[in-house]
């Protein structure tokens, strides 16, 4: 009889310990506060320098893949602007890259609608690292008036990096980032030898400052290094929210 009440207790347990894994939800990786403070921002359009890697100028997806298959990128090119087409998925350079300085505009369309991250919801993977959302992700999010955890707003390294600030501008207008990426370094094992880390201005203010990377985003549960990786192409998230399409325009890169 009481063997079968410890066999009773080590079966229950088991089972217990399978469910508590199976409840690993996104929730539990979403941070609420601090709220970061509302900035408004200066000018901060600006052009490529002579030395940079013109990654969109406005007139064709030339330098752009989908991430999927790697077929030409069918993204919708129309008046110098890029727009996401949700239908083909993430799209990522054809060129890969280690260390580099990034500028990019976006701009979430003015009727957006949807709440939370389910209102303008992109990212820029700063190194795509396999299919759909495999990377490191810096947030694109409507941020303006727009509540959702912390960890998951515009400029956030998406649930790592609180941004420092909140600088978004209206739905409507365009915004800047500009990032600085060193990526991660392996030994010849495969073992982490430093952390990737990720310096990141939106709309010129300062949100991300040198911050350094637990490893590739994750949407549920905990990042790590698990997964040695090279020079990696930069993608852009056609996310699957029904809110309205972003856009993109002025994309270049410096490699460092
Ligand atoms: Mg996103």
């Amino acid at each position: 009889m009481k063997s079968v009440f410890i066999l009773t207790a080590l079966m229950a347990g088991t089972f217990f310990m399978a469910g508590a894994q199976d409840k690993a939800k996104p929730e539990d990786t979403e941070t609420w506060e601090p709220v970061p403070k509302v900035v408004t921002p200066g000018n901060t359009f600006r052009d490529a320098p002579s030395d940079a890697i013109v990654l969109f100028n406005g007139k064709n997806l030339d330098e752009w893949v989908q991430n999927s298959d790697g077929s030409p990128a069918k993204w919708d090119v129309k008046d110098d602007i890029l727009t996401v087409n949700k239908q083909y998925g993430n799209i990522e350079t054809k060129r890969k890259f280690t260390n580099y300085q990034l500028h990019l505009e976006w701009r979430v369309p003015a009727n957006i609608s949807g709440t939370g991250q389910a209102r303008g919801n992109s990212g820029v993977f700063l190194a795509s690292i396999g299919k759909g959302d495999a990377g490191y992700e810096l947030q694109v999010l409507d941020s303006y008036n727009n509540k959702t955890y912390v960890n998951g707003m515009a400029g956030s390294l998406y649930k790592q990096a609180i941004p420092l600030a909140n600088p978004g501008r209206k739905p409507g207008e365009w915004q800047t980032y500009d990032v600085i990426w060193n990526a991660p370094v392996y030994n010849a094992d495969g073992t982490l030898k430093s952390p990737a880390h990720a310096t990141v201005f939106f709309n010129g203010v300062l949100v991300e400052n040198n911050f350094e990377l637990k490893g590739p985003t994750q949407y549920i549960g905990k990042p790590e290094y698990n997964k040695p990786h090279g020079a990696a192409p930069v993608k852009l998230q056609a996310h699957g929210d029904k809110s309205e399409p972003l856009s993109f325009r002025n994309i270049w890169i410096r490699e460092l």
